[in-house]
């Protein structure tokens, strides 16, 4: 009783300031019809009641960023206002307009379609963060779709946005994982079987969700005001470093936008991470990885793998192109603020710099990954390009690998067997390998032991190097399956734990080394575990 009345005086206590609904336009209307909604940033728009708000987990550091305990979570005032279901007096709740391309095609009109934001706090360290709710009912913007969300896609989100934190990858973060005790209907497939899920919504936050998609609807439909009026609004209130006249600040901004992205896709590349839907209304103007809905991470290193059905043909998102995808979406933000600036050249500077950055961010990484102190152009790009193919030759877990090659030996007196020993688990059919391939994983390893004595780090400071990069507990894709089969027998254990061992991806934890394992042989072709579609 007494700790649940201080928590509501914390939640209460909540100072609102709601920049990006006070200082940008508006649209006038305030029914939630599904429509185009012309020269405004956002609709005002409400949550619906959920029927039996219940909550199922919730992340103790997100609630921080707001100053509440984890204590302070599971009040029933929390629970209530991050179903939607009471909204907080200085709350300003609304759904942004944006647009996209989707699969490479101009889509027009998409917006928040199921997410309602809450508005924007101040914290105690005066930082901002704007608070979502994705799956509170529909908004102008939910085209054909109900604005719900179902509990396996909202299981995935939170845990998978939290991993993505404390693995130290830009993201938006999750605050709370909330059932609404409401049915859903899905057809998981699209094969004509739909199912009633589970209802369900995530709390999300993030310093601005603003996308590369909000600029691209004004340009596209000639709304150049409100395009300056967002491009003015996001450079002083995300960018304040920002100094230059206009038009120079847009060319520098977008520099910048290129710099973030370059470096949130070389963070993929580090972990193995899979978005999966690199629409550019999926893209941040920040740079944070945001939308999390079929994604993956990969077990057997092959570049060419993408985790969403919708995409298994052309494999426009699969691992290894997200870097060019990403160069692909700035072009379209470039064309969208080509109006503020008038001119190519700029932007494409900028475009050929973000090769630059790609290039110079993720020879830092591989480096790293490899625990050598900095690239030698001259041996290391070899190096890298043979493990690559190596790596890709036979089913090899990408994470287990770059672990385990931690505990190499480097001393030149160790035999082939003692340096590729460690490496074993790795594999995901170690009988399989033939003596062809024994041999060039030998021949390499020797070229890499030779190569880290060069730099003269010890072997316990090399690995020390390396565990700090190279994660060992990643958000793999069948714990998620198994935590959401749980979840949706009533069982919330798997997620909390989960939400704990993924706090400190990098070190080891006794007794939770089942969250490390390779994947077993029944999720190979598992839905959910293999195969995940955008139904959600
Ligand atoms: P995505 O590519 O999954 O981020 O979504 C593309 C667009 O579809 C966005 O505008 C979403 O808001 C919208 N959308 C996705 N699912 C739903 C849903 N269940 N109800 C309404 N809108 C949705
Ligand atoms: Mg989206």
């Amino acid at each position: 009783m007494h700790s649940s009345s201080r928590s509501s005086q914390s939640l209460a206590e909540l100072r609102f300031t709601n920049r990006f609904s006070a200082q940008l336009p508006a649209d006038p209307r305030n029914d939630n019809t599904r429509r185009q909604v012309y020269r405004a940033c956002y609709s005002r728009v409400v949550p619906v009641t959920a029927t039996e708000p219940e909550l199922v987990a919730c992340s103790r550091e997100a609630a921080g960023l707001l100053d509440l305990s984890g204590e302070e979570c599971t009040s029933g005032l929390f629970t209530r206002v991050f179903s939607g279901n009471e909204l907080l007096p200085d709350m300003d709740t609304y759904a942004m307009c944006y647009g996209g391309h989707q699969f490479g095609n101009w889509a027009g009109q998409l917006g928040d379609g199921r997410v309602i934001n809450l508005g924007e706090i101040i914290n105690s360290r005066n930082e901002y963060w704007t608070l979502q709710l994705k799956g509170a009912g529909p908004t102008p913007y939910s085209r054909h779709a109900d604005g719900l969300a179902v509990l396996r896609s909202s299981l995935r989100e939170f845990l998978c946005s939290e991993a993505m934190f404390h693995l130290g990858i830009p993201t938006t973060r999750a605050l709370s994982l909330i059932l609404t005790g409401d049915t859903v209907e899905r057809d998981m497939f699209y094969d004509g079987h739909p199912q009633e899920e589970p209802g369900a919504i995530v709390c999300r936050l993030s310093p601005s969700f603003i996308r590369f998609g909000n600029f691209e609807l004004f340009t596209a439909r000639g709304e150049t005001g409100v395009l300056k009026q967002l491009a003015d609004f996001t450079i002083r209130t995300h960018f304040p470093y920002l100094n230059g006249s206009k038009p120079e600040v847009y060319s520098l901004w977008f520099d910048e936008v290129c710099r973030l992205t370059a470096e949130l896709m070389v963070h993929w590349l580090r972990v193995g991470f899979v978005h999966g839907v690199m629409n550019t209304d999926n893209m941040s103007i920040l740079g944070l990885t945001i939308d999390y809905g079929p994604y993956g991470w990969l077990e057997d290193y092959d570049p060419t793998w993408t985790p969403n059905t919708t995409d298994a043909r052309g494999r426009r998102y699969c691992y290894g192109r997200q870097p060019i995808i990403a160069h692909w979406n700035l072009a379209q933000l470039a064309n969208a603020l080509y109006p503020l600036v008038g001119k190519p050249e700029p932007f494409e500077q900028s475009l050929q710099n973000y090769n630059l950055y790609f290039e110079q961010s993720w020879q830092d990484m591989i480096t790293g990954k490899l625990g050598l102190k900095a690239f030698d152009p001259a041996h290391d790009r070899l190096l890298v390009e043979d493990l690559l193919h190596l790596l890709a030759e036979v089913e090899t877990d990408m994470t287990l690998f770059f672990r385990q090659l931690a505990y190499v030996p480097s001393a030149p007196e160790k035999q082939a067997d003692e340096r590729s020993a460690p490496l074993q688990i790795a594999f995901y059919h170690p009988d399989h390998l033939n003596s062809a391939y024994h041999k060039k994983l030998s021949d390499w390893l020797l070229r890499y032991c030779n190569r880290v004595r060069r730099d003269g780090l010890s072997d316990q400071e090399r690995k020390k190097r390396m565990d700090a990069v190279n994660p060992l507990y990643v958000f793999r894709n069948y714990l998620a399956q198994l935590a959401i089969d749980q979840a949706t027998g009533g069982e919330y254990t798997l997620v909390n734990e989960l939400l704990e061992v993924l706090r400190s991806p990098y070190t080891e934890q006794p007794g939770k080394e089942r969250f490390a394992e390779k994947r077993p042989e029944w999720a190979r072709h598992r839905p959910g575990c293999s195969m995940l579609s955008c139904s959600s």
